[in-house]
């Protein structure tokens, strides 16, 4: 039986990290031959600053790019489409990959958001469970290597998130949103099906711990560098390296339908062993809803975006002593036939989301699709709708709950 390689490579100089994880690789002068078109996929999902880890490290992004160099390609095309309704240019200027791809000497950045229709191509997936056909970037599809360069971090509603997941980041805000209200995990393995990156290379130099994926988690220094070419395998190495049971998470619909291997007999890990790198990850969320003690939460249906945006209210509750004081109240979302009939109503009932939008006269209602945080936090303390083009500022400052928010980034600098 021929095992997936997955190189791991620990140490202190991301260049030599990045050069030693490509090494250790079988084939990598077949993909990136002189003249090759080379695609590499950063995560670039928010805007938020590198010292964050929501967005891969622009040191590995250089340290990679250079890497590619010596091959002496045809051009390097740096892509992404940020997550849905933010802007990927920005989040790129904001991630420091934008300027570290000038500097590192990539030909084009490209925003595939903003792509034409004839820069697009529609891919089928003959055996997708969720999804049958994407429209990816045609300079994907034509480029001779494929490079998947995410960050790992943890994830509340899909526990982590690394080269799987990362790949979500090739297609337009429509499919992207289709994905979240399907079985999301099975639409990924549809996605990856087509569109598997010749090479994946994890940052694991700085990953994400606790309340993931945005900025209330916690980077933590972890060092390491993760390469293969099968991006099950690899992500199921970076859960063994982080103590997330493999076997607990979306991994194993991939590996059902072959997608990629993640048992660790089928995976020969190449320079150092899980064991020397090993380092727990904080997860708070596994235990999903049930932890919210004094909150009845009605999540049936919902996709993980709201699940996700509602975790980390909760957790933000928490974290600013206001959890308390609010016990006793109901949050509905997800799309319901009929609100739930033990679900409170009136002021104590918030329901969350363009799903439960038609119940909005029976309890306070935030909008968006899926909201932001602040929408649901601000309900939750003032017992006001909000509108979804409301919540991000506006309602923030009027409540007095800026300096809330502020405490919360400040708590967060403060634990790094
Ligand atoms: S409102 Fe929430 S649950 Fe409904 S489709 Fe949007 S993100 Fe999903």
């Amino acid at each position: 039986m021929t095992k997936s390689v997955v190189s791991i490579a620990k140490g202190t100089d991301i260049q030599e990290m990045v050069d030693r994880a490509l090494a250790q690789l079988d084939g990598v002068d077949n993909l990136l031959k002189p003249g090759a078109v080379v695609f590499i996929k950063p995560n670039a999902g928010h805007p938020a600053p590198p010292e964050t880890s929501v967005n891969t490290n622009p040191e590995v992004l250089k340290a990679v790019v250079a890497a590619v160099k010596r091959y002496k390609p045809k051009e390097i095309i740096m892509a992404e489409a940020s997550a849905v309704g933010q802007d990927t240019l920005k989040a790129l200027a904001t991630a420091g990959l934008h300027q570290a791809a000038q500097e590192a000497g990539v030909d084009r950045v490209v925003d595939i958001k903003r792509l034409a229709k004839e820069d697009l191509v529609d891919v089928d997936v003959p055996d997708g469970v969720e999804i049958k056909k994407f429209r990816v970037p045609k300079m994907m599809v034509d480029a001779d290597c494929v490079i998947g360069l995410p960050i790992f971090k943890t994830h509340l509603s899909m526990v982590f998130t690394g080269a799987v997941k990362a790949m979500k980041g090739v297609v337009d805000d429509r499919t992207h949103r289709k994905m979240h209200f399907v079985d999301l995990s099975e639409a990924l393995f549809d996605l990856l099906a087509v569109s598997q990156p010749d090479i994946s290379i994890v940052d694991m130099v700085r990953p994400m711990e606790g309340l993931g994926p945005m900025t209330l988690g916690k980077p933590v220094d972890f060092g390491c560098i993760v390469a293969g070419t099968d991006a099950l395998a690899i992500d199921a190495t970076c859960c063994r390296m982080t103590g997330i049971d493999v076997y607990d998470t979306y991994l194993t619909k991939g590996a059902k339908r072959g997608v990629g291997v993640i048992d660790e007999d089928q995976i020969e890990i190449r320079g150092n062993r899980i064991k020397e790198v090993y380092r727990k990850l904080d997860t708070p969320f596994l235990e999903g809803f049930s932890r919210y003690d004094g909150y009845c939460i009605y999540d049936e249906n919902s996709c993980s975006s709201c699940m996700g945006v509602m975790m980390y209210v909760l957790e933000a509750l928490k974290t600013q002593g206001k959890y308390d004081e609010n016990k006793g109240i109901s949050i509905v979302f997800g799309p319901k036939k009929d609100l739930p009939e033990e679900a409170a109503r009136g002021k104590d009932l918030i329901l969350v989301g363009k799903c439960v939008e038609r119940f909005r006269d029976q309890g306070v209602f935030v909008g968006g699709c899926p909201p932001m945080a602040f929408g649901p936090v601000f309900a939750i303390l003032k017992r006001e709708d909000q509108e979804e083009e409301q919540a991000p500022v506006d309602a923030w400052k009027d409540a007095g709950a800026e300096d809330w928010l502020q405490a919360v980034e400040g708590k967060h600098k403060d634990k790094n």
